[in-house]
């Protein structure tokens, strides 16, 4: 990488990201270039975001011709991208009524604001909290980091937003001790993305489900990394069977563009009323244009596909030295190595093989794109096991 680089974005940008140093000009499908045009295989969809690969044909022609159309008009006034991207949301999901935000953690945050005003109108002042699980990641605004219940990302942020509680994921006793006559809903991730790639057990889920409804507690879904098919099924809580009042989404949505979503059932459509809630951007014409294209792309077809991509991915995994498990769902895995192997040395190692991946934790995660061939598959796993043969 030319060095300047490096520099100006030391002098200019703040120190929040600690980058690899590639610095990427273009991208098309699965593969990346670098400014001294080298290629890399993509399995980190931008994190789950770039769905359809890089440069997709259908997603930037939908671009260009709303660019040409109307790009911003605030939500003051009526558009038609945003009508056709909730009612595709609401069809895919079975849910009601579709609030837009910008970001994962945006999404969040009108989630939480959701809950809160059912149970402000339902039980006055008597509910306040909302109970998440230990290890979760639900973004980085002052709230949604409450709510994410992570030590290392509290550090130097406090005070913080009141309203939370935590219990410990796939633990049916912490969740029983964790609910009380104070809480409104319970909130969590399907698999846990930033906190290792960790999929919820069926029988905690039931058990949260079976809490819920028996106390008119609401069930929020943050779909935000494991949401638009990444998981094998549309949203990943369909893999359990279960009916959510409220889901969160975003990464994967806009196919590369920032948007967030919060679903609602029939339960919470109507919770939030005139001015009760708001954002300049949300659902932007230009934005919502492409993300119609990604939900249009993500049907049947695909996600079968998406789940034969994944026993590709495992079963060649199931042959690699120095694998001790694989976890995950769908094309959102993670790889926990033996005893003395690093995931970020095995990453570092295959960048340089010209194949990204990301890690989680201690786990090395796998999140490319839904559209990745089976042979760019192949290749990436030649790679990652030519890199662990000789670790
Ligand atoms: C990434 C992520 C978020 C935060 O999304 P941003 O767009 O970065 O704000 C929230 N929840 C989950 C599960 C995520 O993976």
């Amino acid at each position: 990488m030319n060095n300047e680089i490096k520099i100006k974005d030391d002098q200019y940008i703040a120190h929040t990201y600690k980058r690899f140093p590639i610095c990427i000009v273009a991208a098309k499908g699965c593969v990346l270039t670098d400014d001294e045009g080298k290629k890399y295989l993509d399995f980190t969809s931008g994190i789950g975001v770039n769905s359809l690969g890089h440069n997709d044909t259908a997603w930037k022609i939908a671009i260009n011709n709303q660019l040409n159309q109307v790009v911003h008009t605030s939500n003051l006034y009526y558009t038609l991208p945003d009508i056709e991207v909730a009612k595709m949301l609401c069809e895919k999901s079975h849910m009601s009524k579709v609030f837009f935000a910008n970001s994962g953690a945006e999404a969040n945050e009108g989630a939480i604001k959701v809950a809160r005003k059912y149970a402000h109108d339902k039980y006055g002042d008597e509910r306040e909290e909302i109970i998440t699980l230990v290890n979760s990641f639900h973004g980085r605004t002052i709230t949604t980091l409450t709510a994410t219940a992570q030590d290392v990302f509290h550090k130097n942020f406090g005070p913080f937003t009141q309203g939370f509680r935590y219990c410990e994921a796939n633990n049916i006793a912490s969740l029983k001790q964790a609910v009380n006559h104070n809480t409104m809903a319970v909130m969590l991730e399907m698999v846990q993305g930033e906190g290792g790639v960790i999929p919820l057990n069926q029988d905690f889920v039931d058990a949260v489900v079976e809490i819920c409804q028996a106390n008119d507690l609401l069930l929020i879904i943050d779909e935000v990394q494991t949401g638009i098919g990444r998981c094998g099924d549309f949203f990943a809580y369909m893999h359990y069977g279960i009916h959510p009042d409220i889901v969160s989404c975003a990464k994967g949505l806009g196919g590369g563009l920032p948007i967030g979503a919060v679903l609602m059932n029939d339960k919470t459509k109507d919770v939030l009323n005139y001015g009760d809630h708001g954002t300049t951007f949300g659902g932007n014409p230009l934005i919502c244009a492409g993300a119609s294209v990604v939900l249009k792309r993500i049907d049947d077809h695909l996600l079968s596909e998406v789940n034969r991509k994944a026993q590709i991915i495992r079963a060649r995994l199931s042959q690699m030295p120095h694998i001790k498990q694989v976890n995950g769902l769908g094309l959102m895995m993670g790889i926990e190595f033996e005893e003395g192997i690093k995931a970020i040395d095995v990453l570092n190692n295959c960048m340089k093989q010209g194949v990204l991946f990301l890690t989680a934790k201690t786990n090395l995660r796998l999140l490319p794109p839904l559209v990745i061939s089976d042979d760019e598959i192949n290749h990436g796993m030649d790679v990652l096991e030519a890199v662990l043969n000789q670790i």
